[in-house]
C-alpha cells in the first residue's frame, strides 16, 4: 500500500513537469481559443505552395513571379507550380504540396469547384488556404479570398462599349456582339453581370442591337478562356448575321478572347478603311493586345496590377499566420455555395490609346522595349 502511494506521487509530479515542458500550442488549445489554420510557433522557414493555372496567359506567370519574390521577401519558402489547364494535373500539385509539408498554398483554381477533396486533406494537415483571384466554391476550407472587384471590371469593359461608340451622342442603333469567360471560373459570371448591367439598358431601348441574339453567360461562355473557341465563335456569328451588316462592337473580357475575335473579324475584311475595325474590349493589359492596341486593332483593355495583387496575398497570408487581423475589405459579396469567403478586392482600370504609357510603362508593369 505504501509503495503504490509512492508510484503514485511520483506519477503526478511527473505528469506535472510534463505539462510544464509542453509547448505553448497545446496551452491555446486549452483555453477554448481556436488556432487558425497554418498558425504555429515554431521558427522554422514556412512553404507556400503558389498554384498557377496556365502559362498560356502571361498575367498568371506575372502573378506566379511576383508571389514568389513578396513571399521571399517576407522570408518564406516557395513552390511554385502551373499546371496547363489541366484539372487533374492541378489537382496533382496541390496533392504534392500538402505532402511536401507546405504551410499555406495560394491556389489561382482553373475550375473553381474542383477543389473540395484536395483542401479537405489540406485542412486536416493544418494547411492555411487563399483563393488567388479565381473563388474557390463548395468547400468551407478555403480561408481568405484575394482578388480585384470583378462586377467592377464588367462595369469598365461596359462602359468602355458605350464610350467607344459614343452612344451618349449618337442615335444608333449599333450591332454588337457579346462573349464571355470560362464558365467554371466565377469571375466570368461577374464580369457579365457588370458588363451587362451597363449595357442591358441600351439594349433595351434599341440603342444597342446583337444581331446573332446570343446573350447570357451560358450562351456566350467560353470554356477555359480559349481564344481559338471564341474565334471560331466569332466566325460561325459573321457568317450568319453579319453578311449584309457590320459588327460595330464586341464585348471580349479577356485580352487572348479579343485577339481570336481579332483574327476572325481579319478574315472577313475588317481592318481597313472602307471597314475599320469594330469597338473591342479586353482584360489583363497583355503585351500583345497592348501592341493590337497601338496599331488600333482593339479598342480597350483593363489593367489589374497583379504585382498589387501579389503583394496584397502575401500580407494576408504573413498576417493570418502571425494570428493578426487580417486585411479584408469584403465579407458580402463572395459567397462559394458554402460560407462568405472574407475578401479584398483591388482595383481595375480602364486603359487606351490615351494612358496606357502612363498606367503601363511608367508604372513599369510593361517595358516600352516589349512593345517595339
Ligand atoms: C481573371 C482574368 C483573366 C481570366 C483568363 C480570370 O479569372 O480574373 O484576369 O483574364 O481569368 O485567364
Amino acid at each position: 500500500m505504501f509503495r503504490f502511494k509512492n508510484i503514485a506521487f511520483l506519477l503526478i509530479i511527473l505528469s506535472m513537469i510534463m505539462a510544464a515542458c509542453t509547448p505553448a500550442a497545446t496551452e491555446v488549445a486549452d483555453t477554448g481559443e481556436e488556432q487558425p489554420a497554418g498558425e504555429t510557433t515554431s521558427e522554422e522557414v514556412k512553404l507556400v505552395g503558389i498554384s498557377m493555372p496556365t502559362k498560356t496567359s502571361t498575367r498568371w506567370i506575372s502573378d506566379g513571379e511576383s508571389m514568389v519574390a513578396a513571399f521571399e521577401a517576407l522570408g518564406y519558402d516557395t513552390d511554385l507550380q502551373f499546371a496547363d489547364n489541366d484539372i487533374p494535373n492541378q489537382l496533382a500539385q496541390i496533392e504534392n504540396m500538402v505532402t511536401k509539408g507546405a504551410d499555406v498554398l495560394v491556389i489561382a483554381a482553373i475550375d473553381g469547384s474542383t477543389l473540395s477533396d484536395v483542401l479537405q486533406k489540406a485542412h486536416e494537415a493544418g494547411v492555411l488556404v487563399i483563393a488567388y483571384d479565381r473563388l474557390i466554391s463548395k468547400t468551407e476550407f478555403v480561408d481568405y479570398y484575394a482578388t480585384f472587384d470583378n462586377f467592377g471590371v464588367g462595369v469598365i469593359q461596359g462602359t468602355q462599349v458605350i464610350e467607344g461608340l459614343d452612344l451618349e451622342n449618337q442615335a444608333g442603333p449599333f450591332n454588337v456582339e457579346l462573349f464571355g469567360g470560362s464558365p467554371d471560373d466565377t469571375n466570368a459570371f461577374y464580369f457579365y453581370d457588370g458588363a451587362m448591367s451597363v449595357l442591358q439598358p441600351y439594349i433595351d431601348e434599341g440603342k444597342l442591337v446583337v444581331q446573332s441574339g446570343q446573350m447570357g453567360m451560358d450562351v456566350v461562355g467560353t470554356l477555359r478562356w480559349d481564344g481559338a473557341v471564341a474565334q471560331a465563335r466569332m466566325e460561325n456569328i459573321l457568317s450568319a448575321h453579319y453578311t449584309d451588316k457590320r459588327v460595330d462592337a464586341v464585348l471580349a473580357p479577356y485580352d487572348g478572347l479579343s485577339r481570336g475575335i481579332i483574327a476572325a473579324l481579319r478574315g472577313v475584311g475588317y481592318g481597313t478603311a472602307d471597314q475599320p475595325w469594330p469597338v473591342i474590349t479586353g482584360q489583363d493589359a497583355e503585351v500583345a493586345s497592348v501592341k493590337a492596341m497601338i496599331a488600333g486593332e482593339q479598342t480597350y483593355t483593363v489593367f489589374k496590377d497583379t504585382r498589387e495583387l501579389a503583394a496584397q496575398t502575401a500580407k494576408m497570408v504573413d498576417q493570418a499566420l502571425k494570428g493578426e487581423t487580417v486585411d479584408v475589405n469584403d465579407t458580402k459579396t463572395y459567397d462559394n455555395g458554402v460560407k462568405v469567403v472574407p475578401s479584398y478586392l483591388l482595383t481595375p482600370y480602364s486603359v487606351d490609346l490615351s494612358n496606357y504609357e502612363k498606367l503601363l510603362i511608367e508604372s513599369g508593369y510593361i517595358s516600352a522595349e516589349d512593345l517595339k
